[in-house]
């Protein structure tokens, strides 16, 4: 036993090691979460502007563990970026939101267009395009009811091929959404070439609403979106004077606790059928 203790002392002092050794294993267990189905999807609504009516909501990823718990993405995410099994698990929420939207519209419920984020991952990869359509395709939903977020960073890569990408996903008939917009790298010259339909103006901007300063930038990538014809949603919206500040701007949609968090499908259902006006 003594023995057995030295090799394990010498192997978890090994931080690389043992840091290795846990991604491991949290990539094995995402894979068999996939196989049984432990991974579920949240809604948070979106709310317009001038009418506080239901006007859409984000897809968000959570991890359903047998034993009830439940794990939130910014736990498994990342992990999943970096070793690729983002691209299944974002496909198979993709799927779950369509095959939802599908049921819902036979039910007869009005749906509001959902949107579901992509991980850069996927993006310039050959096949994604083709299995994104064949997925809206086979649950015969409307691609205008499915949305894709990106993120900035996405953008940053290579612009060109990008722009390709977005065409043709427009002509699908998918919106596109710029998802954090205000925490990347790129410029807002990017605005110009990016043929983006919707500004995901990020938290951090919104919680600044109360300094002067953020309140000219504020205004003013909401000016510059709305001069290129791109509506706005504020993300992370929590409090009544933030909401007044953005609905002054003329800002479109409101994402955040102030209106409602994040919540299961059911919930959600709940909100279609009494939402809508
Ligand atoms: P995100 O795409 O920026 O999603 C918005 C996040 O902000 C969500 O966190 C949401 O719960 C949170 N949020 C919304 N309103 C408020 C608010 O008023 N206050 C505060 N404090 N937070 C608010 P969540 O669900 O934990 O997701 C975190 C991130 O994980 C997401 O950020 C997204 O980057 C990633 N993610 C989630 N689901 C997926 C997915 O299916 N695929 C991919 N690729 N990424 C996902
Ligand atoms: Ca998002
Ligand atoms: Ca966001
Ligand atoms: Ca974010």
């Amino acid at each position: 036993i003594k023995g057995q203790d030295d090799v394990q002392y010498a192997f978890y002092d090994d931080d690389f090691r043992q840091r290795m050794l846990q991604e491991k294993l949290l990539e094995d267990q995402m894979k068999l979460a996939l196989q049984h189905e432990e991974f579920i999807v949240y809604y948070q609504p979106k709310y317009g502007v001038t009418t506080e009516n239901l006007v859409g909501a984000e897809a968000l990823v959570r991890w359903r563990k047998a034993d009830g718990s439940t794990v939130m993405p910014g736990k498994f995410i990342p992990l999943a970026e970096k070793n690729g099994f983002i691209s299944y698990l974002d496909k198979y929420i993709f799927a779950e939101v369509c095959k939802k939207q599908k049921e819902w519209l036979e039910a007869g419920k009005q749906v509001v267009p959902i949107s579901v984020n992509l991980s850069r991952r996927h993006l310039y990869n050959d096949s994604f395009i083709e299995e994104y359509a064949q997925m809206v395709e086979e649950a015969k939903v409307p691609a205008k009811y499915m949305q894709l977020e990106l993120t900035e960073s996405a953008i940053f890569e290579n612009q060109e091929a990008l722009c390709q990408i977005i065409d043709r996903l427009h002509s699908m008939g998918f919106s596109i959404l710029m998802d954090d917009f205000g925490t990347g790298y790129s410029s807002l010259m990017m605005l110009k070439s990016i043929p983006i339909d919707v500004l995901k103006l990020d938290k951090s901007f919104v919680d600044d609403f109360d300094d002067p300063k953020g309140q000219k930038i504020i205004t003013s990538v909401i000016e510059l979106a709305q001069a290129l014809h791109m509506e706005v949603t504020a993300e992370g919206v929590e409090t009544k004077e933030q909401y007044e500040f953005l609905r002054k701007l003329g800002c479109n949609t409101i994402q955040g606790f102030y209106f409602a968090k994040p919540m299961p499908e059911e919930e959600f259902e709940r909100l279609l059928i009494e939402g809508i006006g």
